[in-house]
């Protein structure tokens, strides 16, 4: 097979595609591998009943099923979901937007591609655009999704120490630098792999900065207000036309539907409606249709405020707990957890990289992901990255518990040893 330079670029050569196949392969070989790596949401019985009820009425209703499976939709997508999302939006956030703001994909991941690609890469100038990650850790699913080299660039963070066992991360905005190369600066909010929150003091100067270079501020909202709503902490959700908000139907519950939801000004809107007719020609209707009378109704704000949240709330602060203990007097932190569905640890002088880690836990039986994985477009040497892991503690309290157990013998190893 002869690949071009953008289908070499997506090949296995790609850091997430061989993640992935790691650790696809090691719960392959051990079915017993408890699975604290991967970014799948947890199953939550309620929310579970809820998508089946809705699938039943769906059935039982005539010729509903057909209709939703038998026809193609317009390229922005299923248009009575984005108008029930801009009804909820401009109702639960008071976010001036309607129809023409709002365009579904197939998945946020997607999204992302799109945008920073439509955004970012050669301009008509003959210049490279890159996209800024102004604070890494950042989610590892935007690595590899330059179809040219180089897309990103990134800041270091700060790094705020707070108490004996937590940290956070903050901007760095004395050296953050956004050159003429820039086209648009993105964060997720809540961070996937840290948990943090940008404050809402970092986001409004973000904002401003974004404002000042005329170029937009893509907010990744994959796990952000109003659903599915997995923070813990006080922070205003925000939008305007400079900002570019996405957001999902993975993290309430359905990640194999694959509806991403994009907030825009128009411009954006259409020109990501036009990539998507050419790439799918529309987006799946069958995660619309899955939410549709959750988003009508608004039972969706009540869900994620009252269920969502607090199962990952009460599965992050356990494990939390569980950890200061097992590891009372090593030198380990844990990102303060503000939201999202992830635990952030810090091994300061782990005496071995994250990935021996890596390979010694999945030797165990366990897996999680090392953490240099997460810093796409930072350039220089930094410890720091190889002293962190992730971890996902959404599944079966038992199974992350023992998960836990583990992990905390082999850091007490590595730093004894
Ligand atoms: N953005 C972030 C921050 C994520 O963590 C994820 C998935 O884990 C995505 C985007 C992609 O979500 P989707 O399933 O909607 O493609």
């Amino acid at each position: 097979m002869r690949l071009s330079r953008f289908g070499e670029s997506f090949g296995h050569g790609a850091g997430i595609v061989q993640l992935m196949d790691d650790l696809g392969r090691a719960a392959a070989l051990n079915p017993d591998m408890l699975m604290l790596g991967g970014g799948n949401p947890g199953r939550i019985p309620q929310m579970e009943r809820r998508f089946r009820e809705r699938m039943q009425r769906i059935l039982d209703d005539g010729d509903a099923f057909e209709r939703v499976v038998g026809g193609y939709g317009p390229p922005q997508g299923h248009l009575r979901l984005i108008r029930a999302l801009a009804r909820l939006l401009n109702e639960s956030l008071g976010w001036a937007v309607g129809p023409e703001n709002i365009a579904l994909t197939n998945g946020s991941q997607s999204a992302s591609f799109m945008l920073f690609n439509m955004l970012g890469g050669q301009g008509a100038d003959g210049e490279p655009r890159r996209i800024l990650l102004p604070l890494t850790p950042e989610y590892i699913g935007y690595a590899d999704q330059g179809a040219e080299p180089g897309l990103f660039t990134a800041g270091r963070p700060q790094i705020e120490l707070l108490g004996r066992y937590q940290f956070k991360y903050r901007v760095d905005f004395d050296n953050l630098r956004v050159g003429n190369d820039v086209a648009a600066l993105c964060v997720s909010r809540p961070t996937n792999p840290t948990g943090n929150v940008l404050t809402d003091g970092e986001v409004t100067s973000l904002r401003r900065l974004a404002a000042d270079h005329a170029i937009p501020l893509i907010i990744d909202n994959a796990y952000g207000v109003p659903f599915p709503g997995i923070v813990f902490t006080e922070a205003t959700p925000v939008w305007d036309e400079n900002i570019i908000v996405c957001m999902s139907l993975s993290k309430i519950g359905l990640p194999g539907v694959r509806t991403g939801i994009v907030v825009a000004a128009p411009e954006y809107i259409e020109a990501l409606s036009g990539m998507n007719a050419i790439v799918n020609l529309t987006t799946g209707s069958f995660g619309p249709e899955l939410v549709l009378d959750l988003v009508e109704s608004g039972e969706i704000l009540d869900l994620s405020r009252e269920v969502v949240r607090p199962f990952y709330e009460r599965k992050a602060m356990a494990a939390v707990a569980r950890l200061e203990l097992d590891l009372s007097g090593y030198p380990f932190r844990v990102h303060k957890p503000e939201g999202a569905i992830f635990l952030w640890l810090w091994f300061e002088d782990l005496p071995v990289t994250a990935q021996v880690l890596y390979e010694r836990l999945k030797a165990r039986g366990v897996l999680v992901i090392a953490g240099h994985h997460f810093f796409p477009g930072l350039a220089g040497e930094w410890r720091h990255r190889d002293e962190c892991i992730r971890i996902n503690c959404s599944q079966d309290d038992a199974r992350v518990h023992r998960g836990l157990a583990i992990i905390a013998q082999e850091v007490r190893k590595a730093y004894d040893e």
